[in-house]
């Protein structure tokens, strides 16, 4: 199947910026660091789930659904990107965030609720949480609503073609510059990204690594995760590939408190990126894939000759509702 013939809705401000970052690269005294913009893809903050939605809409749009309906955390990237999508395509959007309603909306869940989505509450276990959007589902369509349902993170065979196209993209920019990339690097949790990265190097040539930092699930959650993903894309979209885990790196030693937990090493990345080169990482997961980078630049991982890429996913408007735990000494 040609990947350029698949429904596509063009969302996102593409392709995104690469930049050098000679200050950082000097500072950290390792090899020659870039950055993929991809938080800035437009698109209300932007962001990694900008790319996937534009496959996820126009499947949307194409079964005639009048709501998109997708789940995460109180400070889910996903959810808000999701909810600007819905509102520019006059969808509804219903959202189902972990935990409970706290008592301010800040970062993403001021944005979503300035976006227009419904937001319904999952505090029960994490386990609980499929059987409770399906209940969701159930509960629109006995509304008379059409919903879609948006997996978890963007992440599953239709979401991974935004990451096989955004390899393409890499490559080309990369060519006209005539810069060879070595690594890139890549912060992971549902997988999707790091999926279509992976395949994306196969169909088109990237023979570098690709390194996921992640910033919550074990190795052994992330690599079934990649497994599954790139499987079912392989099949749906005759891909034709054979497929080799032995080129897939995911590296789990850089949770420290769990997710979304902030500690002093994302603390120490965000701000040596912003002081060096003036981009705002974020704290959940451009801070934590920026801090793996870090050591494994310290630990002697690259040589110093390498051109390595940070890939920003965005989530900026989380920086927000950790003020206080940024600026704590
Ligand atoms: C969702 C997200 C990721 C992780 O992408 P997955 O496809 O879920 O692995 C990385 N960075 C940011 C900012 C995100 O919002």
């Amino acid at each position: 199947m040609r990947l350029d013939d698949i429904p596509r809705v063009p969302i996102a401000h593409l392709p995104t910026p690469i930049a050098e970052l000679p200050r950082l690269s000097r500072a950290l005294g390792g090899p020659s660091l870039w950055i993929k913009r991809d938080d800035l893809t437009g698109l209300a903050f932007g962001g990694n789930k900008v790319r996937k939605l534009e496959f996820f809409l126009a499947e949307a749009l194409h079964e005639g659904a009048d709501t998109l309906v997708t789940t995460g955390a109180l400070q889910s990237n996903h959810a808000r990107q999701t909810a600007a999508a819905a509102a520019q395509f006059g969808l509804g959007c219903a959202l189902l965030l972990m935990g409970q309603p706290p008592q301010d909306a800040n970062g993403n869940l001021l944005l979503d609720q300035l976006l227009g989505a419904e937001i319904h509450w999952h505090g029960g276990p994490p386990s609980e949480r499929d059987a409770a959007l399906e209940a969701l589902v159930d509960q629109l369509r006995s509304q008379g609503r059409r919903p879609y349902l948006v997996p978890h993170g963007g992440s599953n065979r239709v979401g991974a073609l935004g990451y096989i196209l955004a390899l393409r993209e890499l490559l080309e920019q990369s060519r006209r510059v005539g810069l060879r990339l070595d690594a890139l690097v890549v912060a992971t949790s549902s997988g999707g990204t790091q999926t279509g990265l992976l395949l994306g190097s196969m169909l088109f040539g990237y023979q570098g690594r690709i390194v996921g930092i992640s910033v919550g699930p074990a190795r052994e959650i992330v690599l079934e995760r990649l497994a599954h993903i790139s499987q079912r894309a392989n099949q749906r979209w005759e891909l034709d590939l054979n497929l080799e885990p032995d080129r897939w790196e995911v590296h789990d030693d850089y949770i420290d408190g769990g997710y979304a937990v902030l500690s002093s090493r994302e603390k120490e990345a965000i701000r040596l990126t912003a002081q060096h080169e003036g981009i705002l990482l974020d704290p959940v997961y451009t801070g934590r894939a920026m801090a793996g980078l870090t050591d494994l630049i310290r630990r002697g991982e690259f040589a110093r000759n390498q051109n390595v890429l940070l890939w920003h996913t965005g989530g900026t408007p989380a920086l927000f509702a950790y003020s206080i735990a940024l600026l704590a000494p």
